[in-house]
């Protein structure tokens, strides 16, 4: 299985394989890396993979996109990734929630946020490519975070073999708990820094590092390279296909539907990453109707998948889910590419620089449209959903599970559509227990993470999850603040 730049628009495009397009993330041409064709699920997959457990699931779905990856090797990344020490609550469990709607529960993870699904085994992933391509320098990971990415990347990478890695986040632009998970990382291979000023400014500290021919050079001179963790990396996006035909296995192993039903999924979405996966799981044959594309008050794809116009040029809202505060959704390139071609992609993807916008052919959106739905939720249906699921289905959803939440009553009213719809659950409400307490109009003596987490506990009686109850209590290892154009000197340990 060989990988091509959506951007190439030669007739014989460059290829490269699996492991180096983990490797390099971003293709030579800025575009991203894809498949050069979607492999198709077996005939009877679906029996076969019922039986098996997650780690085995993920281990076969991935070798079909990672063919140049040793099978076994593989099995042993996804068993250590996805164990029960790591996803006490099992990896992906499927939750009957009533009314014909799942929730599909992705945060079960040492950061209780679904990055942890792609984060625990991707840096497993690039480890095996460096050795593979014949690697000797050591990857140096920066990431700028906005909260979530940050913590997923720490726990993801910690002491993995021939990897660093340096998390920044902006000193006041992350909540308590997110700065408490991050300054408490443990591993050797870490570093966290806060910066001065908002996340634009630490966003744009990290990518003129990147960008600086002259420190990539000082860099090669120390023996390493500087590598990227965002969802733009294939290696982010492959694990996860496997969780939506984990969970059509599930749904048919417990009898909820038989096997060759159609479902519908809903997924809260920023990047387009999450999405996008389910939307190759459906391409290799998994019988998924709709997908409903939810977002929040920045809702920039809803108004894409309606008008064809992608308009980046709109005012930026600061939601209670921050992570689909997002006004750039990098992984539609993957869709445009895969139904427009890599012209079309090119087209769009240089007007989107240039201008702030494109308006994708009719054609293209034709074919969105046959699989793809968008609606949003703004804040007060997103607070009302979180209210109405808890005293209705006796189910606690984050604000972004929320927003999907909303986004499915939304599609069923105007459809009148009852099939069974799968919803992405993306963190643990405890993540944002602030918002969730005041949703469901419980008074908060203060806002100390641990009085938050008293309570949320309290009012919906349900538990926080050990990894955000032990943070309050381990000793922070990282106290340094710099301005933001010191952050290469602080990469070089100066
Ligand atoms: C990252 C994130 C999303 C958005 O996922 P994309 O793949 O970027 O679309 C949604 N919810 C939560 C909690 C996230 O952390």
């Amino acid at each position: 299985m060989n990988y091509i730049s959506t951007r190439d628009t030669s007739v014989s495009p460059v290829k490269v394989s699996a492991a180096e397009a983990i490797k390099k993330g971003l293709a030579y041409d800025k575009g991203l890396y894809m498949p050069e064709s979607i492999p198709a699920l077996p005939e009877g997959e679906i029996e076969r993979l019922m039986t098996l457990p997650y780690e085995k699931r993920a281990a076969d779905i991935l070798s079909m996109f990672l063919d140049d990856y040793d099978y076994d090797k593989l099995l042993a990344d996804c068993t250590e990734a996805y164990s029960n020490a790591r996803f006490p609550g099992g990896a992906a469990p499927v939750v009957n929630i009533g009314n014909n709607i799942y929730s599909l529960e992705l945060w079960h993870g040492p950061t209780c946020a679904f990055k942890d699904m792609a984060l625990q085994i991707m840096p497993r992933l690039l480890s095996r490519a460096l050795t593979m391509t014949g690697e000797e320098r050591i990857a140096h990971i920066l990431v700028a975070t906005s909260g979530d990415t940050g913590k997923a990347a720490l726990e993801g990478y910690k002491d993995v073999p021939g990897i660093d890695i340096d998390v920044f986040f902006p000193v006041d632009g992350v909540s308590t708990m997110q700065k408490m998970q991050m300054t408490t990382q443990e591993g050797e291979n870490v570093r966290v820094c806060a910066v001065v000023g908002n996340f634009d400014d630490t966003q744009s500290g990290v990518k003129t590092i990147f960008a600086d021919a002259e420190l990539a050079e000082k860099a090669e001179a120390n023996g390493f390279f500087f590598s990227s963790a965002n969802s733009i990396n294939w290696g982010r996006l492959a694990p996860q296909i496997v969780y939506y035909i984990s969970a059509y296995c599930d749904l048919v192993k417990n009898g909820d539907i038989n096997n060759g039903d159609v479902i519908n999924v809903c997924v809260p979405t920023g990047n387009f990453g999450n999405i996008f996966a389910a939307y190759i799981a459906r391409e290799m044959g998994l019988p998924l109707g709709k997908l409903i594309c939810a977002s929040n008050s920045n809702c920039v794809l809803t108004d894409f998948i309606r008008t064809g116009t992608y308009d980046r040029t709109r005012e930026f809202h600061k939601t209670m889910s921050p992570s689909m505060d997002i006004l750039i959704s990098s992984n539609l390139e993957r869709l445009l590419f895969l139904l427009g071609g890599a012209e079309i992609t090119a087209d769009c993807m240089n007007q989107l620089a240039e201008n702030g916008k494109y308006t994708a052919p009719e054609s293209v959106m034709t074919k969105i449209r046959e699989v793809f739905c968008g609606y949003y939720c703004d804040e007060a249906e997103t607070a009302a959903t979180i209210s109405k699921t808890f005293n209705e289905c006796k189910y606690l959803a984050d604000p972004h599970t929320s927003v999907a939440l909303g986004c499915v009553e939304k599609y069923k009213a105007e459809t009148n559509d009852n099939t069974i719809v799968v919803v992405a659950s993306t963190a643990s409400p405890y993540k944002f227990g602030a918002d969730v307490c005041t949703a469901l109009g419980c008074a908060l003596d203060s806002d100390a993470p641990a009085d938050i987490i008293n309570t949320l506990e309290t009012a919906s009686g349900t538990k926080a999850p050990m990894p955000l109850v032990k943070t309050l209590t381990m000793p922070v290892r990282f106290t340094t603040v710099i301005e933001a154009p010191d952050m290469a000197k602080f990469v070089f340990g100066e």
